[in-house]
């Protein structure tokens, strides 16, 4: 038996923890990192890139079917294109595998030590790993957990053969002809519209009253209104049964307002959420106070048990990689005697068709906190960089929310094609603190999406030009 004792002891290497381990590294700590699966966590193996690379592969491959269908905007194409599903994972394995071994570099370089295995904890400073040379104890004075999350399962369908959750769904070798997506959030909407976009049928089933929940109606009407162009159904207030039938014969039983549906199904993805990893691997013997499902931490990371910290999904909403990174990042330098704390705003973004960003609080949010606010939006139909990329059309605006008394930012929403780039400018802008003056009184380049970010701060204070 091996015995290691350690400055750090980083458990899991998602984007939370190899991040935390390479700062610490950085930082001069003896550092320990063990990853039960592979370097990248969720994130880099079966999560944010896996599922961006199948969405350009989709959307490749959907601009090539149209210019195939009469075409647009003088492109033709005289026969339509041919999707090799197989193929385009194996491409997508291979961005994995570079990045899984460049955070392996990372660590490397950082003199961080991996072990491979999953770390089981028999007290808080104490695990055991069985890696494939026998068995290694590690002691350590700080411990920082980031096992990250799991997709949750419906009972009626349990994950298995045709039922999938995401990590299936980004490894399939065949397109489903027929695809039913439960659960319109974040997931099912983004790999639900890439598998329409490559050919699939699709339905989404989903138990409350609207799409993506998390952002009001005004950021989901354009993606509602694509759904709809795309020929995708959606059930809103339904509830997934169970399965019937025999493979190639299948139907997925659905409860709706209107009496009870089948929907052909070959495949189905179940998208209802994630919940944090929290058993299997000892953490009740650490003594740790929980938060509902969660790892309960204060503002730094700290865990209620003292050299125990916890990051990432572990910890609660929202459940993202960067959030992830940061409180990793913010963790290390605690440890190495830094003053941090977290209270960073997060930026989101959903990459549908219309990708959806949203940093700060919506306007309903603001209010709801008692904040007198002004909002007001700026749509892409008004700005040219948004017409010659095509981008105008499907109702996209920016929108910018400000405290009513001094104008200072409190919220930046979009919706359009390509306004993920634009959610690095607009967490920036809060972060600094900027009133809506500071942005009316900056140059934006031309012709840029980013101008309605300009125009709609301009629209605020009352004076839209372009408009
Ligand atoms: P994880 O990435 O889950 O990593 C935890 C790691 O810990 C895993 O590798 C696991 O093997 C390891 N582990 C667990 N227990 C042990 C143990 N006892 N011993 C050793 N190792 C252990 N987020 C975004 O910000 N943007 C996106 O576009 C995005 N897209 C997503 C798409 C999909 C399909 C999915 C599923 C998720 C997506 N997410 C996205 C969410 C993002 O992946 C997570 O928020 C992020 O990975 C969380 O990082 P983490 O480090 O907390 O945990
Ligand atoms: P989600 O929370 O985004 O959406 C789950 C949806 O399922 C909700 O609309 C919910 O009302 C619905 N639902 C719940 N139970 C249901 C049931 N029994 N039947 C039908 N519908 C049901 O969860 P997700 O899509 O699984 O994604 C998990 C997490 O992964 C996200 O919350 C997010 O943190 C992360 N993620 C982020 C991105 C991104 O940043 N672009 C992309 C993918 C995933």
């Amino acid at each position: 038996m091996t015995r290691i004792n350690t400055k750090v002891l980083v458990v899991g290497g998602g984007p939370g923890g190899y991040v935390a381990a390479i700062r610490a590294g950085q930082l001069g700590l003896e550092t320990t990192l063990v990853e039960a699966g592979r370097l990248g966590g969720t994130c880099l193996v079966k999560g944010c890139i896996p599922s961006k690379a199948l969405i350009h592969v989709a959307d490749r491959f959907a601009s090539m079917a149209e210019a195939a269908d009469g075409g647009r905007i003088g492109i033709r194409l005289s026969a339509p294109p041919a999707l090799d599903l197989a193929e385009a994972v194996g491409w997508k394995d291979g961005i994995v595998d570079r990045l899984s071994g460049g955070v392996a570099g990372l660590l490397r370089k950082a003199k961080v030590r991996v072990v491979e295995g999953t770390a089981v904890f028999s007290d808080a400073k104490t695990c055991s790993v069985e890696t494939k040379d026998g068995t290694v104890t590690i002691t350590a004075e700080n411990v920082v957990l980031a096992a990250g999350s799991e997709p949750v399962e419906i009972p009626a369908l349990p994950f298995g053969g045709d039922v999938l959750s995401s990590t299936e769904a980004l490894a399939l070798q065949e397109l489903p002809r027929r695809l039913v997506v439960v659960g319109a959030g974040y997931i099912g909407l983004e790999l639900g519209s890439a598998f329409r976009k490559m050919g699939s049928e699709v339905t989404v089933v989903e138990a409350r009253d609207r799409i993506l929940p998390i952002y009001d109606d005004a950021l989901t009407a354009p993606v509602q209104r694509w759904l709809e162009k795309a020929g995708v159904r959606v059930h809103l207030n339904a509830s997934a049964m169970g399965l019937e039938g025999e493979a190639g014969d299948r139907a997925l039983v659905v409860r709706t307002a209107d009496g009870e549906v089948r929907i052909p199904a070959d495949k189905v993805l179940v998208t209802v959420g994630r919940r944090p990893r929290v058993s299997g691997w000892g953490l009740e013997t650490m003594a740790v106070d929980m938060a509902g499902p969660f790892v309960k931490v204060d503002d730094q990371c700290r865990t209620s048990m003292k050299g125990v910290w916890a990051i990432g999904d572990l910890v609660g909403e929202p459940m993202l990689a960067h959030k992830a990174s940061a409180q990793g990042e913010m963790v290390a330098e605690l440890i190495a005697g830094h003053r941090r704390h977290f209270t960073q705003a997060i930026p989101s973004v959903c990459f549908t068709e219309p990708e959806i960003v949203s940093v700060g609080l919506m306007p309903h949010e603001a209010e709801k906190l008692g904040m007198g606010v002004k909002s007001g939006i700026f749509p892409f139909s008004a700005n040219g960089r948004a017409m010659t990329l095509e981008a105008g059309e499907n109702g996209g605006f920016v929108r910018m929310v400000a405290r009513a008394d001094n104008h200072r930012l409190v919220g930046i929403q979009a919706v359009g094609a390509h306004v993920s780039e634009l959610s690095n400018q607009f967490v920036h802008m809060l972060e600094v603190g900027s009133v809506l003056e500071d942005v009316a009184g900056t140059v934006f380049f031309h012709p840029s999406l980013g101008e309605a970010v300009h125009e709609a701060s301009l629209r605020v204070l009352g004076h839209a030009l372009h408009i």
